[in-house]
């Protein structure tokens, strides 16, 4: 392996979206990059939700970093997680209270879901930001539907279960789609005791209409594609409190057995970390060439930063943006190293789409709109084409024909859980059971 030490020394902060390409975008140049992330896999975040339903497994849309990265002789990768910087020093701190000297950095180490100031309701509505969250989700999904045929099967009190989904954007929709599907379509022969086609889901948004960043018309064929599912979508309703077992929308407190957060963004704790201005949400300010100001060696990319590009524009927290940015932060150390010109990053809007169940889907390019089944076509193959690896490809897209035509879901396991025999194993009653 070549010496790294004479090289210029990249760290990269993050194997999503942004660092990955990012790193991708450094193999075979003369640079010697260290990817650091706290897992060991890159997650296609868009499908996290058909992980949470039941409909892909966690392996199927994550690949282990290093496999990725396998063929980049000046590519390192640690599993490790960073808590600070020294950025006088020019060195990054891990947990573990060791530290990294950079020449250049590239900070990609995403968002989470925000709870406004009661990070404690995150326990009663989990976010979907992970693998582990996908699969925490689907444990709670399940056992709501087991909890509540044991209840019909011992008392005679049939009552299928009520989730509630909370924020309406794009995450929100699929999220509660998809959970229609799972009660209409994927348990409905499984289940003898409830009609789990009976099941509740209700979807709750702050603003005048779901999917506000769509157009109008958008937004109203999602809610019409939603309402098609069964899902009762309630807009201008506020979630403003969350407790286990039930939510207060507006100032009525409705039940619910499970409950889901799919609003807010709150920026990886890194960028404040930095010591550089900040907007209210945690993301970084940054310059035209995604770098920090005062700091042209350090960029801050993705999920964790907000810009204005040349074209006006907000840049989106969306896959895309933060691809295309870790491909420019990525070039533009390899321009300070030829002494060519910085890139100024622009934003190439590729269009915006979200699923609703099956065949329903909405989607934008430009001033193009699409729904229902072409939609969803559409939004099938970009993701299928976008995911990491050729197996995965391959797999998902088998398995995504065998769920469509059997309506089956492919692995609606609970993990984790123990009998009700086991000491101070039962699952909490659930709102239905006590109802
Ligand atoms: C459920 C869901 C569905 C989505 N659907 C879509 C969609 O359909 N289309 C679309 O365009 N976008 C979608 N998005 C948004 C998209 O996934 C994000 O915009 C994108 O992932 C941002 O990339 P990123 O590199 O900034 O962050 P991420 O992809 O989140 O990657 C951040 C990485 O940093 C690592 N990390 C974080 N903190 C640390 C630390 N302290 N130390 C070390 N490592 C750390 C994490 O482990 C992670 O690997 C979706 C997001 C979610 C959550």
């Amino acid at each position: 392996m070549r010496e790294p030490s004479v090289q210029p020394r990249v760290i990269i902060i993050g194997g999503g979206f942004g660092g990955l390409y990012a790193a991708k975008a450094l193999a075979s140049h003369p640079v010697a990059v260290t990817l650091i992330d706290r897992k060991n896999h890159h997650t296609f975040q868009p499908l996290l939700y058909q992980v949470a339903l039941s409909v892909l497994s966690p392996g199927e849309i994550a690949s282990p970093l290093r496999r990725i990265l396998r063929r980049a002789h000046n590519i390192r990768v640690i599993l490790g997680e960073v808590i600070s910087f020294d950025t006088q020093a020019r060195r990054v701190l891990l947990r573990d209270t060791s530290s990294l000297p950079y020449d250049y950095l590239i900070v990609a180490a995403g968002a989470r879901h925000d709870y406004f100031g009661n990070d404690e309701w995150e326990a009663a509505a989990p976010g979907l930001k992970t693998i582990e969250d996908a699969v925490q989700i689907r444990r709670q999904l399940l056992l709501a539907f087991e909890c509540a045929e044991r209840t019909a099967i011992l008392t005679g009190h049939r009552k299928p279960p009520t989730f509630a989904v909370i924020g309406g954007g794009p995450t929100g929709v699929e999220l509660a789609g998809a959970i229609a599907d799972l009660a209409r379509l994927v348990l409905a022969k499984d289940f003898k005791t409830i009609d789990t086609r009976k099941a509740r889901v209700l979807l709750f948004e702050g603003a005048s209409r779901v999917l506000f960043t769509y157009t109008k018309q958008s937004s109203r064929r999602a809610a019409e594609q939603l309402s098609e599912l069964g899902v009762e979508v309630h807009v201008d309703s506020r979630v403003t409190a969350v407790e286990p077992g039930r939510i207060r929308v507006k100032d009525a407190w409705i039940p619910v057995d499970v409950a889901l957060w799919a609003t807010g963004v709150a920026a990886s704790p890194l960028g404040r970390a930095l010591g550089v201005e900040t907007d209210p949400a945690g993301r970084v300010k940054i310059e035209a060439d995604l770098s920090v100001p005062g700091h042209p060696e350090i960029f801050v990319i993705g999920d964790m930063a907000t810009l204005v590009d040349d074209t006006g524009r907000q840049v989106p927290g969306l896959a895309a943006a933060a691809t295309q940015q870790g491909q420019t932060a990525a070039q533009n150390v390899l321009c300070d190293l030829r002494g060519a010109k910085r890139k100024r990053y622009r934003y190439h809007d590729r269009g915006i789409m979200a699923t609703i169940g099956h065949y329903r889907a909405v989607a934008q390019f430009g001033s193009r709109e699409f729904s229902g089944i072409f939609a969803w076509l559409l939004w099938s193959l970009v993701h299928v084409f976008l995911l990491i690896g050729f197996r995965n490809r391959v797999t998902v897209m088998a398995q995504w024909i065998w769920a469509f035509l059997t309506n089956s879901g492919s692995s609606p396991l609970i993990t984790e859980y123990q009998s009700p025999d086991a000491e101070n194993a039962d699952p909490p009653a659930t709102p239905s059971e006590l109802a």
